[in-house]
C-alpha cells in the first residue's frame, strides 16, 4: 500500500534523505525510529505530498506522489508532528470543518464517531486552545481518521504524553492498526515495541535496519538504537 523507491531529498546542501526504499503492506504498524533530524519527518512530508522529493518516487495505494496527488491525499490520514490546529475553534466545529474538506457526507454523525473512538467525549464542547497536550493530540487522531483513510501517517504521535493519554493514543493506533497500514515516527524504542509489528531505523537520512519485531529481539534493537543515539 506504501511504495517508496529510491528517495532522496537534498535541502541546500543538505541531504535529508539519502536513497530511502522499502514498502509496507496491509495490516502493519510500522515505526520509523530514529534521532531528531534523521530525516523522519521529511518522508512523512514528501508521501503526504506537502514536498516534493529530489529524486526517486514513492505510491500510496497505487498512487504515485507526482502524478496522483489528490488520489494520494484521499487515501492518507495525517498527523503532522507539531499538530497545528485552529486554537479558536471548538472541538466539534473544527472536525466538522475537516469532514467537510474531506467530503464527508454523514458529516455529524461521522464527526460523533470520531469523538467517541477518541475519547474526546468530555472535551467535545471545548475550544481547541483550551485542551491539554494529549486531548488535543486526540483531536488530531480524530481528524487524520475522519474520512476512514486506508494509511494512517503519524508523526511523532506520542511525543510528549503523560502515561495515561499515552496508553490511551497507543491503544486506538493499535486497533486502528489492525484494519489499516500504520506508518507512525518516533525516537523512543520503546513506543516502537508498543505499537509496531516492524521498526525501520533510520539515521542521517539512511535505512540502517528494517526488521519485524517479532523477529528481532527487543534487546538487538535497543543496542542497535542506542549505538545510534549515544
Ligand atoms: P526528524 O523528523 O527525523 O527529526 P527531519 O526530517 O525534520 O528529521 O529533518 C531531517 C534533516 O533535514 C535535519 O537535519 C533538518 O535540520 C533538515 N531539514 C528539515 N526541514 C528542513 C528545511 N525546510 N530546510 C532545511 N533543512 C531542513
Ligand atoms: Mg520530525
Amino acid at each position: 500500500m506504501i511504495e517508496i523507491k529510491n528517495i532522496t531529498k537534498t535541502y541546500g546542501e543538505q541531504k535529508a534523505l539519502d536513497n530511502i526504499s522499502f514498502s509496507v503492506n496491509g495490516g502493519e504498524i510500522v515505526g520509523l525510529l530514529g534521532p531528531n533530524g534523521a530525516g523522519k519527518s521529511t518522508l512523512m512530508k514528501i508521501l503526504t505530498c506537502f514536498i516534493p522529493p529530489t529524486h526517486g518516487e514513492a505510491f500510496v495505494c497505487g498512487n504515485s506522489i507526482y502524478d496522483n496527488t489528490m488520489a494520494v491525499r484521499r487515501h492518507i490520514g495525517y498527523l503532522p508532528e507539531h499538530n497545528p490546529l485552529y486554537l479558536d475553534m471548538y472541538v466539534r466545529e473544527f472536525l466538522r470543518f475537516a469532514a467537510g474538506l474531506s467530503g464527508i457526507k454523514n458529516n455529524r454523525e461521522r464527526v460523533e464517531e470520531m469523538i467517541a473512538l477518541t475519547g474526546l467525549t468530555p472535551e467535545a464542547n471545548k475550544k481547541i486552545g483550551q485542551l491539554s497536550k494529549g486531548y488535543r493530540q486526540r483531536v488530531g487522531l480524530a481528524q487524520a481518521l475522519i474520512h476512514d483513510p486506508q494509511v494512517l501517517i503519524l508523526d511523532e504521535p506520542t511525543t510528549g504524553l503523560d502515561p495515561n493519554q499515552l496508553e490511551f493514543i497507543r491503544n486506538v493506533i493499535r486497533t486502528e492498526g489492525k484494519k489499516k497500514v500504520v506508518l507512525l515516527s518516533t525516537h523512543i524504542m520503546q513506543e516502537v515495541e508498543a505499537m509496531c509489528d516492524r521498526a525501520i531505523i533510520i539515521d542521517h537520512g539512511k535505512i540502517v535496519a528494517d526488521e519485524s519485531i517479532s523477529n528481532l529481539s527487543a534487546l538487538a534493537l535497543t543496542e542497535q538504537f542506542h549505538k545510534l543515539t549515544s
